[in-house]
């Protein structure tokens, strides 16, 4: 039987897609799962035109196979199959989709599930494998065939018996090297855990012979391997389901097996969107911070899907940093991908998405502090200094966005409060957002500067995390009040004994020079202080920076 070549470019091509498209050679098994599908779904779609064929979703499903003794891996589909010509010009042509062909032809543009495009991926089977065997009978022909080739020396095509349209796709998996583990693409949880990772979605079921050690029937502590046909992916994503038809368990499962976080979710968002791009999405704010969430090894991000296949598994354009505690995954119908199928061509329907994701989040965090104040303040503890670090990381850029998310304790209410109740509150003659800086509430309470102004009835937010005033610095004001820390120079409080002032410090100007002279290098200036009541002295700042900022600053590395 005569070899035929692929084309020359094709040797170029397939040594490319073999070595250098895919970062990771698990995907080979998406490939030609996601190519299963599609050719089952080429019957579905047949169907809906076709009176003489019916389609029985239960008919239809996709099996694995391994065999260690004989090294081989066999995915089975009994989908639409192949005629000789289609053999020649979808396999024997790289690069050549016969799937893109047939939602051209078929103009399938509403709910087109069919996921191949690039006339590629059928290659990445030679990732794992020395010889690919592809045996096949298409729906429309009598004949069946088998296809075979081991790389780029080219292929054989002959004929063979099989009764049942489909194709069975069988590879001879590689040797182990020195560097390389092959085996694993044998080992039936392997080959589990890269269906479920993957190919989860698949709407039809995939099956695969699982051996599990058993109780023996009559027995009581005796045990036998029993070999059970299992079906080992999800098919119906839980993104696709109706709302009304979930319950919070159902969100916290899922949860908890895509270990988006060992926690209790606090809250889930689904999203449906139909608009320009189309999307789903279902993501989680998590109670507790993951224990490298403040440091630089934490990679923000959520899983993307295309049509129910993961192409990415931490997407992180689509949360911006201040978001970064956000999990959980989006699926659209609408990415532009790339061959790879593991980056994107085009942003432009990603920035749609994440900035649609942006604004559910933010009207979700608000609805959980309008609705349930202890939730929020849990979600807080978490992540609230990320959200302070938004504000000041973007030179107050979302402050729009994030101003009404922030807490602050009170000095009156004595708990947490939001800047828009502070205002709220402020009496008509108040003209300014009072705030004091320490290491802890106790402490601040026990500042000499915070006296006038408390007693002046005004409220005072208590800043004990160190972004906390560099952060309002960005935000500037609230509302049209701006914030002044009750150590700035001038308060705003008008004063009216301010002779009595003039003269005390008429009367100890000499005292004052003495202290000016001995504190030369720590303090500008010595006065009477307008402020104080119980307490003798106390330190004020000028200008812009506040000594708690300036201490901060002091410490940072340089
Ligand atoms: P793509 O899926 O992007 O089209 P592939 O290289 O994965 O590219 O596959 C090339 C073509 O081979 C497909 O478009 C399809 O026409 C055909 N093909 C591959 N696998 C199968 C299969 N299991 N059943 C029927 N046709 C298949
Ligand atoms: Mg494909």
């Amino acid at each position: 039987m005569a070899k035929r070549e692929f084309k020359a470019e094709s040797k170029k091509l397939l040594d490319m897609v073999i070595n250098s498209i895919y970062s990771k050679r698990e995907v080979f098994l998406r490939e030609l799962i996601s190519n299963a599908s599609d050719a089952i779904d080429k019957i579905y779609y047949r169907a809906l035109t076709d009176d003489h064929l019916t389609f029985n979703q239960s008919d239809y499903y996709i099996k694995i196979d391994p065999n260690k003794d004989t090294r081989t891996l066999k995915v089975i589909d009994t989908g639409i199959g192949m005629t000789k010509e289609e053999l020649e010009s979808n396999l024997g042509t790289i690069a050549r989709s016969g799937s893109f062909d047939f939602k051209n032809e078929n103009e399938l543009k509403d709910g087109y599930d069919i996921i191949g495009q690039f006339g590629v991926g059928f290659y990445a089977a030679f990732m794992v494998a020395d010889t690919v065997t592809v045996m096949t009978k298409s729906l429309d022909s009598d004949e069946a065939y088998k296809w075979e080739s081991q790389g780029s020396d080219g292929y054989t095509i002959e004929t063979i018996d099989k009764k049942e349209p489909g194709t069975e796709i069988i590879l001879e998996i590689k040797e182990n090297t020195e560097d390389e583990n092959y085996d694993e693409y044998l080992e039936e949880y392997r080959l589990k855990q890269i269906v479920k990772k993957y190919s989860d979605f698949i709407r039809y079921p995939i099956k695969m012979d699982v051996t599990e050690s058993k109780l023996k029937e009559g027995t009581e502590d005796e045990y036998e391997d029993v070999i059970e046909e299992q079906t080992i992916n999800s098919m119906v994503p839980i993104w696709k389901k109706n709302k009304s038809e979930l319950t919070d368990e159902d969100y916290e499962n899922f949860y908890n097996e895509k270990h988006y976080g060992y926690d209790k979710p606090l809250k889930h968002i689904h999203i449906n969107v139909d608009g320009t791009v189309r999307y789903n999405a279902i993501l989680y704010i998590p109670e507790n911070a993951p224990y490298n969430y403040y440091t630089k090894e934490y990679e923000k991000g959520l899983e993307l899907y295309s049509n129910g296949v993961l192409i990415m598994e931490k997407c992180a354009d689509l949360l911006p940093d201040y978001f970064s505690f956000v999990k959980g995954m989006v699926d659209s119908e609408d990415l532009s991908l790339n061959i790879s199928r593991e980056m994107l061509q085009h942003d432009r329907q990603l920035k749609i998405i994440a900035k649609n994701i942006n604004k559910k989040i933010k009207t979700q965090l608000l609805s959980i502090l309008r609705d349930d104040r202890e939730k929020y303040e849990k979600f807080y503890a978490s992540f609230g200094q990320q959200l302070k670090f938004g504000v000041y990381s973007d030179y107050g850029m979302n402050k729009e966005l994030l101003q009404d998310l922030l807490l602050f304790y009170s000095s009156k209410e004595k708990k947490l409060v939001t800047l828009e109740e502070y205002v709220s509150r402020m009496p008509e003659d108040q003209k300014y957002i009072y705030y004091a800086t320490g290491d802890s509430n106790e402490r601040i309470e026990k500042l000499p500067q915070t006296e006038m102004v408390a007693e002046k009835g005004y409220e005072i937010l208590y800043f004990t995390d160190e972004i906390d005033e560099f952060a309002i610095k960005m935000l500037m004001n609230y509302k049209e009040k701006e914030f002044k820390s009750v150590s700035s120079g001038d308060l705003g409080i008008e004063e009216d004994e301010n002779k009595e002032s003039e003269e005390k410090e008429e009367e100890n100007k000499d005292l004052f020079a003495s202290m000016k002279e001995i504190l030369a290098d720590k303090v500008k200036d010595v006065r009477v202080s307008k402020r104080l009541r119980s307490h003798p002295v106390c330190l004020t700042a000028e200008g812009e920076i506040s000594i708690e900022m300036e201490k901060v600053i002091n410490a940072m590395p340089d």
